[in-house]
């Protein structure tokens, strides 16, 4: 079972030949996040743009993929259109097992393919398939014609883009089986540089497992763990848009472009009421026994005087915050409706909506015109959404490809840096205070899910940037040991480090097992270091004026604690960075 080296496949585009690849170093690296900057550190370049074909797109599993539920996740990294540093994206769907199954611990794709296409690998098979023909097709057209195209269904992953990655917008997203995306900082621009449409992973392979009773019987414990205890309910149930009514009772809800953090009829698009009125099924990434993949559906008129169609589209909390309550929109129906313009275009649901959210409120303050909008975006007007989505995707004007880079880059042209909801790149649906704001606008990802500053600002009380700070580091660290593996993070309470260790044992992982806390620190110092190699300065972080007047339930942002707390984990961030030597 256990391999100490890394099985990767590389593939030229410009050649459209690959090669397999051991590499060494798993008792160092893991895999998932550790492998995908090891191999960034082997193939990519730091010092040159993002845009250039020698740069690698990383796709990365870990040592338990296939072997234990939930470790699902496949780790995206090349160097981010949005801020041209190193980045990491993750998703789900069948992208991981599908690596897995094809033998692989990692794919690295560099060089840029003469025409559009398609790259479809299996544990035999490695085509470059010309899809010229798909050039502008949005992104349900090009699924129907790729899942036509390419067999395997099943044992396959598909990942593709739309028309914004094909416009190289460091917003576009790279889609996995079409629930799932590799969402932020711009992964679907670097498959557009590329010139790939999509990456089509076939899991066409087989691997054996552990032979005994001790696998067995650990497989069962963890699946008891996962669908008999209520410890994943939630997910299940309501799943993360359980969390809009909790937020909104909390007043820490983004909503219209953050000038509320809380709304009386936010009712209508709660979780409860996406749940009760528009939920169709639930679904899961492969390998995953909880579903936490909510599909609702959105329906249109195509024909008079009675002819509807049906779209089923997913949801969660971050859509429905960036869709919803950023838009001032609460009517489930009209969320859905705007999701499945984002999704068509293949653009990152999130930064698609903070950015428009923010573009409303430059149009009432005259900070821009309709000139550059083109539509008259208004609070709750869902059809004006939709169209300014269009234009965003397809760069319908020199407005649009701005925003299309990142709020702050329109910001930088026409102005309204006060009211941009920025923090690293467009913010996660949380407006929970101090600790939240500086573990996004200076982690790793920029993301929610870098640390559990959300929670922190939830809990504790007191005002000690120490404390916060080790916290955030430390809290990275441990999420950094999971996302190498690759574990769902819902699974963060389940996965605590005795059950990890005994997952590995039973694999033949010994040395990982007894010393993972010693490499989670390399592997978070190693990102940090490619990180900061790649430009990244903390000091030049800025979080915008707006994030400073809000009221949350704590009452009004204390300035000097979020002043302090960012320069403390900016210092502690370089000191990371610079520690790391091999
Ligand atoms: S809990 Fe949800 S996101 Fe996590 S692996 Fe399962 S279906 Fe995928």
């Amino acid at each position: 079972m256990s391999r100490d080296y890394f099985r990767v496949l590389v593939v030229n585009l410009a050649t459209g030949k690959g090669k397999v690849v051991k590499m060494d170093g798993r008792d160092r690296h893991l895999g998932g996040s550790g492998l995908a900057a090891a191999l960034f550190k082997k193939y990519g370049h730091v010092d040159k743009a993002w845009t250039e074909p020698s740069q690698p797109l990383i796709f990365t599993i870990g040592p338990l993929t296939g072997y234990f539920p939930l470790m699902s996740k496949t780790v995206c990294s090349f160097k981010s259109p949005y801020h041209d540093q190193y980045a990491e994206s993750h998703a789900g769907g069948r992208s991981a097992l599908s690596l897995r199954f094809a033998g692989y611990d990692g794919l690295v794709i560099i060089g840029r393919a003469p025409a559009l296409s398609c790259l479809i690998i299996g544990s035999r098979q490695l085509e470059l398939k010309d899809v010229h023909y798909m050039k502008g097709i949005d992104l349900q057209k090009s699924g129907k014609m790729l899942r036509k195209m390419i067999g395997g269904a099943g044992h396959r992953s598909i990942l593709r883009i739309g028309p914004a990655g094909e416009n190289l917008l460091p917003m576009a997203c790279i889609t996995v089986d079409t629930y799932r995306h590799f969402g932020r900082l711009g992964g679907g621009a670097v498959m557009g540089a590329k010139n790939l449409k999509a990456v089509a992973i076939l899991g066409d392979g087989i691997f054996d497992l552990p032979e005994g009773k001790t696998y067995r019987n650990l497989f069962e414990a963890v699946y008891q763990q996962l669908t008999t205890t209520d410890m994943m309910d939630k997910y299940h149930n309501l799943g993360t848009p359980v969390n809009v009514a909790i937020l909104n009772g909390l007043k820490a809800l983004p909503i219209r472009n953050l000038q509320q953090t809380t709304d009386p009829d936010i009712e209508g698009i709660s979780g409860e009421t996406f749940a009760n009125d528009t939920l169709l099924r639930n679904t899961a990434c492969a390998g995953c026994p909880v579903g936490c993949i909510h599909i609702g559906f959105v329906r249109e008129k195509f024909m008079e005087p009675n002819q509807y169609l049906y779209r089923q589209i997913s949801y969660d909390h971050e859509p429905i915050f960036a869709t919803g309550s950023m838009l001032g929109m609460t009517n489930a129906f009209k969320v859905l409706a705007i999701i499945d313009m984002v999704e068509k275009m293949g653009l990152d649901v999130m930064s698609a909506g903070v950015a428009l959210a923010w573009a409303t409120e430059a149009l009432a303050r005259g900070v821009i015109s309709e000139k550059e909008t083109l539509v008259p975006l208004k609070f709750g007007d869902a059809d004006g959404y939709k169209e300014a989505i269009l234009h965003l995707g397809s760069m319908s004007n020199d407005f649009y490809r701005l925003l299309g880079q990142g709020t702050m880059k329109a910001v930088e042209h026409y102005g309204g840096e006060d009211f941009a909801c920025v923090l690293g790149q467009e913010m996660a649906g949380y407006a929970t205070g101090e600790v939240f704001f500086t573990s996004q606008a200076l982690g790793f990802r920029h993301s929610h899910l870098d640390a559990g500053g959300y929670s922190y600002d939830q809990k504790q009380k007191d005002k000690d940037p120490q404390k916060a700070v080790e916290f955030l580091l430390k809290d990275e660290q441990g999420r950094v040991l999971l996302t190498s593996m690759v574990s769902c993070l819902f699974a963060r309470e389940i996965y605590k480090e005795q059950l990890l260790a005994e997952c590995l044992n039973c694999l033949g992982y010994r040395y990982l097992a007894d010393n993972m806390n010693e490499v989670a620190q390399h592997i978070q110092k190693m990102r940090w270091q490619l990180r900061l190699a790649s430009g990244f300065d903390p000091r030049g972080v800025k979080i915008p004026k707006r994030f400073k007047e809000i009221i949350t339930w704590k009452g009004e942002i204390d300035e000097n604690y979020l002043n302090t707390l960012q320069k403390e984990y900016g210092k502690r961030i370089v000191e990371l960075g610079r520690a790391e030597e091999d």
